[in-house]
């Protein structure tokens, strides 16, 4: 047995992994490792984000004893979402409260916090994990080496994509892959969702973030379907947002793409299983409504926290019990997806107006 070895390693220091890592008992010897360099300094791996604070987080936030620095905020802040079926031509705004962050300076800022107690290796990739008796072995690269580390409690928070989860983990989860773009600006454009089953049986967004236009969609990542085609769907939300007065043309400023995970059922949800634990997406703990994951990995890394820190030997079973009520957050999504993505029940509920705010119903100059 190596004489270096952590009680806990966690793989990834997204906000489910560097809130686990802040909370963390200082008594317990714990090493995180992240692809991002946590140092603030150029380049290096941004997590492709809308950076949308949904009062879930906010809340998490505020739970957590965390007040997020205004600098984190861009502009414009949103309090409603324009919501349209590109097929019907049906529009309606909804008021909805998100905060407007930059994801990547949200991430530097949750790392910041983490103590000086947790051994952090940042720009370093993990390659693979083995299981050695009774301890695990992961193997990094950083700066062009090769090194690892060994630990007795493995956790997972590395995100849709989990090698964690690949490793250990048998069950599939449902995903699609996210691709934004971002384009110069229309500041006064309100934040904006869109539907279209031509494109995806998911959504699309339309967001602004410090002078720049984003155009996101998930689209479907079925095994069959190539890049070639994927990329198409893409342009062709494009075109069906004409008729909107939106007008994505040219080269884009930049773009980028991330998978993102979106449960099927509470089956593809996994917490981990003996001395592997998984936190945040890489558990499958995302709204199969919203795609919102930020405060289920906000929540998920709490309660996990809280379970190592009291009984690590029983931690599995009482960290199971612990999430139920994120579960049984996701089954109520699970339940609410269908009046978003059937086609004929969303616009049966966008035609009654329910909830809604006045204006437009229909599609026309803004
Ligand atoms: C395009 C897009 C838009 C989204 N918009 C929103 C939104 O507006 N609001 C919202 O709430 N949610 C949104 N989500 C979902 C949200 O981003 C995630 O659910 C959330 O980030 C999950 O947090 P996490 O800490 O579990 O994982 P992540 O944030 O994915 O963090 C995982 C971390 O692990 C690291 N990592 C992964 N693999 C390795 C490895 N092998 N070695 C080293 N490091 C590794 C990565 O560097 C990353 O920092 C969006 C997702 C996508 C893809």
């Amino acid at each position: 047995m190596p004489s270096n070895i952590y009680d806990i390693a966690i793989v990834g220091l997204g906000p489910a992994g560097s809130s686990l890592a802040r909370l963390l008992d200082s008594s317990l010897k714990v090493a995180a490792i992240d692809r991002k360099r946590l140092d603030g300094s150029e380049g290096g791996f941004q997590k492709p984000c809308g950076g949308l604070l949904a009062p879930g987080a906010q809340k998490a936030l505020v739970e957590d004893g965390l007040n997020l620095p205004s600098s984190l905020l861009v502009d414009p802040q949103i309090f409603a979402v324009k919501t349209m079926d590109l097929v019907s031509g049906l529009l309606r705004h909804y008021q909805r409260y998100f905060l407007n962050i930059n994801r990547h300076d949200f991430d530097l800022w949750l790392a910041s916090l983490i103590p000086p107690s947790v051994r952090i290796f940042d720009r370093a990739v993990c390659r693979s994990i083995v299981r050695k008796g009774s301890h695990f072995e992961l193997t990094f690269s950083r700066g062009g080496r090769l090194a690892t580390v060994s630990a007795r409690r493995l956790v997972g928070a590395d995100g849709s994509a989990s090698l964690v989860r690949r490793t250990f983990i048998p069950t599939e989860i449902r995903r699609y892959i996210c691709i934004q773009e971002f384009f110069p600006g229309r500041p006064r454009e309100p934040y904006g969702c869109f539907f279209d089953e031509r494109i995806t049986n998911c959504y699309g967004w339309i967001n602004n973030k410090n002078g720049c236009l984003v155009l996101g969609a998930a689209l479907p990542l079925a095994g069959n379907q190539s890049a070639e085609s994927t990329r198409a769907r893409f342009e062709a939300a494009k075109e069906a947002l004409r008729p909107f007065g939106y007008r994505f043309y040219g080269v884009p400023l930049f773009a980028e793409a991330a998978l993102v995970s979106r449960p099927a059922s509470l089956g593809q949800i996994s917490l981990g299983q003996g001395e592997v634990f998984l936190v945040g997406e890489a558990a499958g703990l995302v709204s199969p409504s919203s795609l919102e994951g930020i405060s289920y990995a906000l929540e998920s890394a709490r309660h996990l926290a809280r379970v190592l820190n009291r009984d690590p030997a029983r931690a599995q079973r009482q960290y199971s019990r612990s999430v139920a009520p994120l579960r049984r957050k996701i089954f109520l999504r699970l339940l609410k997806a269908p009046f978003l993505y059937r086609p004929l029940l969303r616009r049966l509920v966008m035609r009654s107006g329910l909830t809604s705010l006045g204006g437009s119903s229909r599609t026309g100059p803004f």
